[in-house]
């Protein structure tokens, strides 16, 4: 398919998957014997969430959202709840699980909604987390990475519905770029 293409490799694989592996002990540790609910965040946070649950070895329960937002691809507008999470919130310990945080608007809104269900305690677990676009302070509990202002595909995350299924995190190289710093 022609246009932008997943390019440098930014976190394979193995790489992904053993900061997981401690992301996993630490929320295991810091909930044993609290069973938490665990809510992805839809479609992005899929592949991130099902590899967080299976690396935290304590009893848990997953459920999962999706969010809309109004100003398309560039998170610009404003977010909308566009599937409900089935499990009720009250009195539980929350954890949110996001792919990335890039102007934190959706995670915002995310975390006003839940909060206003009262739960016992409400934490932010994110694979990625892209500080400079931030619009809204918003707390992130347990984070990933850091990354640099890039646009980013793969292990979850799409570019017109594209790349999610990579087990990689990479660049989109949109070509031109690439062309320009290689000349003709
Ligand atoms: P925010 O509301 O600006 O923080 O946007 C968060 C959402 O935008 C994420 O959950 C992703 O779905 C999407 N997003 C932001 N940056 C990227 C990126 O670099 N690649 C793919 N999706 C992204």
């Amino acid at each position: 398919m022609a246009g932008p293409r997943p390019g440098r490799i930014l976190f394979s694989e193995g790489v992904l998957q053993a900061r997981i592996a401690e992301l996993g002990r630490t929320i295991a540790r810091d909930y044993a014997s609290r069973t938490p609910l665990l809510i992805g965040v839809l479609q992005g946070a899929v592949l991130f969430m099902a590899d967080l649950v299976r690396a935290t070895p304590i009893e848990l329960t997953t459920d999962f959202l999706a969010v809309s937002s109004y100003g398309g691809a560039d998170s610009s507008g404003e977010v909308r709840l566009v599937a409900d999470v089935a499990t009720p919130v009250a009195g539980r310990h929350v954890i949110l699980v996001e792919d990335i945080v890039d102007t934190g608007l959706t995670l915002a809104y995310l975390k006003e909604t839940l909060a206003a269900r009262r739960p016992k305690s409400l934490r932010v677990c994110a694979l990625l987390d892209k500080r400079a676009r931030r619009r809204v302070e918003v707390a992130l509990d347990y984070v990933g990475f850091a990354v640099p202002h890039v646009f980013v595909v793969g292990y979850g995350l799409d570019y017109g519905g594209l790349y999610r299924n990579l087990p990689y995190v990479a660049a989109l190289d949109d070509g031109a770029a690439t062309q320009r710093a290689i000349g003709p």
